[in-house]
């Protein structure tokens, strides 16, 4: 495998210096750029295998850097890590919605930034592998999503949900780690004929989870942003 490419849109030189020095220990090659219309131009002369992008830039800002590599289909799929000041969740939102895949709130720990790329990464690899099945196994295959089937199975017994629940839980186990928004949470189960909003869905994620038993933690709320998929759960009792 070829070292993955890390391209870290930072204007900071300090925090540049930082993020390439985790990034270099892991054997990932890095370039650095600290400008927004930079970091377009060359993404698409010299595509990145993760982009590592601040927000709070000199010229063209993080977000519209996000909206504009989203735009193109050549730089579309390349994974944005968004690094954000703290206070800013409307950014991170609209950066989610805008298809930014994960983020980190400033002063950042290097370990958490790290993790959120390598996960990246790795979705990427797997999205590059053509599935056969579309069955899903997650935490340790203790639950088993089959949307073919629209059946999920826990700890090997099957478990019935609700369209909307089905479709809660399925979008978010696509992507483990990975904050989704509300609206974005909408948008993808919406397609089934369900009228949700804002408000259901926390009660549909509080009815998922009474379902979900043991594995209830696998569903995590972010505050103030949305839900995300924990492979890890803490057990509750
Ligand atoms: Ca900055």
């Amino acid at each position: 495998m070829t070292k993955p490419q890390v391209l870290i849109v930072e204007d900071e030189p300090d925090i540049a210096d930082l993020i390439r020095f985790h990034c270099e220990r892991e054997g990932m090659g890095t370039e650095i750029v600290g400008a927004g219309k930079l970091a377009v131009d060359l993404v698409k002369k010299n595509a990145p295998d993760v982009i590592v992008l601040d927000l709070m830039l000199p010229d063209v800002g993080g977000l519209e850097v996000c909206r504009r590599l989203k735009q193109w289909p050549e730089t579309r799929e390349i994974p944005v890590v968004m690094v954000t000041a703290k206070g800013e969740e409307s950014d991170v939102v609209t950066g989610l919605e805008m298809g930014a895949d994960d983020y980190v709130v400033k002063p950042f720990s290097p370990r958490v930034l790290m993790a959120r790329v390598r996960a990246v990464l790795r979705r990427r690899a797997e999205l590059q592998q053509i599935p056969v099945d579309n069955r899903m196994e997650r935490i340790d295959g203790r639950l088993v999503i089959d949307p073919d089937r629209h059946v999920i199975t826990i700890d090997g017994q099957q478990t019935d949900l609700t369209v909307t629940e089905f479709g809660i839980l399925n979008h978010l186990a696509q992507r483990p780690g990975f904050v989704r928004t509300r609206d974005q949470i909408i948008a993808a189960v919406h397609g089934r004929n369900v009228v949700l909003s804002s408000r259901t869905i926390d009660v549909h994620v509080t009815a998922l989870r009474k379902k979900l038993g043991g594995l209830s933690g696998c569903v995590e709320t972010v505050r103030g942003i949305g839900y995300r998929f924990c492979e890890t759960p803490v057990a509750v009792g």
